[in-house]
Parts: structure tokens; sequence; C-alpha cells
């Protein structure tokens, strides 16, 4: 084998990820060309309610033209930033609007140096949108609750997690966490300010994310390791079961990475706290973007030492962990792999394990991959 993709697979077929939208960030600074591709004719807004997002009734994600929310939103993006900070009326509807890239394979019009068709996501939640809502639900269109959705196709995957990752983000920011005051969304949503005016008048307090380097807030996103323990001589897999998962339900274990620890030591933590199980070398395999809200799920190997793989529980986060020969995973992934909310695949009797949209499938089928003779 001499190739990545000989060893690991298509490295680009994380669910979530990998869309058709170019994110060009620059743009996000210039308002007159954010304007224009908001106000164009080929613009794309996905609107979402309570974070669910607008869709057809053949569950694709349905978008909306300017026209369809100019009544609600106006032209944000008229005036530069400068001119909306200094004009920031703490009162008034400031919408929550993204600017998520520009589908550059599609023809539309020139933005800068790019053509393309520009996308957007916009949060409806709230009362100031119940026009905007009942003219889409008349059309046909639903917010359907999707806590979480696996069922998208995958380009619209990304768009989706994408805009409800910002908007999540946007929306749990809405007062700034260093003086409490109200902040405003900038750069086409994706930071935060915290104005040092309301309607003109300076507020009273001073903030601390005014002063220096530190006068924003950056949308975050918190590293998780998604792990798959290997026995010492990568025979077996272990798979843990989680205390509400249905029965004979199995996937890798999970953890988030805590400050001060690199990948590798949140991997062999985890492992541990969890299991009990001793892991020596860590090898990361992929990763996938979680928008529930804003995770990144790092797909983790880890070879137990020698006898290494006792299970001892040293935590009560699992049902249940247990060891699998890789055959057994093999066969799992190819006949019993559906989430967990569904029924059991029909006629299939061995462990369940998650769906290939799931970091943990993927991880599990590069492990076989490198062992499984
Ligand atoms: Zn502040």
């Amino acid at each position: 084998m001499s190739s990545l993709n000989e060893i690991f697979g298509d490295g680009h077929n994380a669910y979530f990820s990998n869309g058709p939208i170019a994110r060009l960030s620059f743009l996000r600074l210039q308002h007159a060309q954010l304007d224009k591709a908001l106000t164009s004719r080929t613009a794309k807004i996905l609107t979402f309610d309570e974070l669910n997002p607008l869709r057809g009734s053949d569950g694709r994600l349905a978008f909306l033209k300017y026209e369809d929310v100019s009544d609600s939103i106006g032209r944000p993006y008229e005036k530069d930033e400068k001119a909306r900070i200094a004009d920031f009326d703490p009162s008034a509807h400031h919408p929550t609007l993204i600017f998520l890239g520009l589908d550059l394979t599609s023809s539309g019009d020139r933005f800068g140096e790019h053509s393309g068709v520009p996308y957007f996501a916009l949060d409806i939640s709230g009362g100031h949108y119940e026009a905007l809502r009942s003219s889409v639900t008349a059309q046909g269109l639903k917010y359907a609750p999707t806590r979480v959705d696996l069922t998208l196709p995958h380009e619209q995957s990304a768009i989706y997690s994408h805009a409800r990752s910002l908007l999540d983000w946007n929306a749990r920011n809405r007062f700034c966490s260093s003086c409490g005051g109200r902040t405003m969304s900038t750069h086409g949503g994706a930071k935060v300010v915290c104005p040092p005016a309301d309607n003109g008048v300076p507020r009273k307090r001073a903030c601390p994310t005014r002063v220096g380097l530190h006068n924003h807030q950056f949308p975050r996103t918190d590293p998780t390791v998604v792990i798959a323990p290997i026995s010492a001589d990568a025979k077996r897999i272990l798979l843990g079961r989680g205390k509400r998962w249905p029965e004979n339900y199995f996937s890798c274990l999970s953890g988030f990475v805590e400050p001060g620890e690199s990948l590798e030591t949140a991997t062999r933590r985890e492992a541990y706290e969890e299991t009990g199980v001793k892991i020596d070398r860590v090898q990361l395999h992929s990763s996938q973007p979680w928008p529930y809200p804003s995770t990144m799920l790092i797909g983790a190997m880890g070879q137990c030492v020698e006898g290494g793989e006792d299970i001892t529980y040293p935590e009560t986060e699992l049902e249940e962990a247990k060891w699998f020969e890789l055959a057994e995973v093999e066969h799992a992934l190819n006949e019993g792999a559906n989430p967990m909310w569904e029924p059991p695949i029909k006629g299939y009797v061995g462990p369940r394990v998650p769906p290939s949209q799931l970091m943990a499938h993927q991880l599990l089928r590069g492990v076989l991959k490198l062992f499984r003779k």
C-alpha cells in the first residue's frame, strides 16, 4: 500500500462537511459586496426557526430569496460596520443573518473577484417574523424539529451544519460575556462585538473586550475525541454502550478535550476513565463537524499497552463496554449499522453500530483497513 487513500480510504466523505460553498471569509468585511450578494436575484437564504431549518415536502432544505425576507430584515449590510456600530440601538431588531459564502460551481453574479451563487442563513425565531412564517407555511414548507438529522443529501448536510452552528452561536452571544452589554453581530455573522455606545450615548461600564486585541468574540468549536481502542495484538476493538442507549447498540468511546490536553492525551484519559483500558500509541484518523451545537469530532484509534485491556469502569458513564473481534465489527458495519433511534435492521441480530454518516462508523472502517487482513 503506497497511498493514504489505499490505507484509509477516501477522506472526503465526512457528513456535515465538504459542501459546495466557498466561505471566502474576506468578503465578510466588504459590506457593499455583502449587500449586493444578499439582494442578488440568485441569493439563497436558508431560514431556521428555533434552529430547525425550512424544508420542502421531500425533506430537502428549502431556500428563500431576498424578496421573501426583505420586509422582515431590510438591508442589514447597507451601511459599513463602523457606522452600524456607531449607530447601535440595543432595543432595535437586529436580524441574525449569516453570510455562508458563494457556490462557485453555479453561475451567478460577480462579487469582488468571484462569481457564484451567494448563500445566507437567517434566524426567524421569535415574534418579529410572524408574517414570514405564515407565508412559507402557506407554500407547504415547514420548520420540522430536527434534533439530529442524518437524512439530508451530503452537500445539503454541510450547508445545514455550517448555518446551524453559527446561528446557535449568535443566539447564545447576544450579551457580552465580559460586561453584560448587548452585543452586535458583525463580519457577516462570524464575529460579535460589544459596541461602546447605545444610541450614541457611551456605555458607563468599561468593557475589557474593547481594549487591545480582545475587542471581539469569534465562534467556538469544541474538540471531542471519538475513540476506537484496539487490543495490543490488534485483533479486537473495544466498543461501549451508553446508559440510555438501546440494548445491543454499541459505538466508539468519546469525550471532550480539556484545556491543556493534546488530542492524544485526551484519548488516553477518556478511554481509561470510561473503561479502565490503558492506551499507548494514538493515531488520529479523520474529523467531522457536528452541529449540536458546535463540536469538532476527532476520530482517534489507540492501541492498548500489553496487558492493558482489562475493563474496570473507573467512572460510571457507560452501561457496558466489550471487546469485539475485527470480523464481528466488520459484519456489524456492513449489516447492522443504523441510527440508534431507529429499530434494528430486520433479520440482523449482532451488535448494532452507528451508520456511515457518523464519525464512529468511519473510524471503525479505518481500523479495519489497517488491521483486518
Ligand atoms: Zn462588553
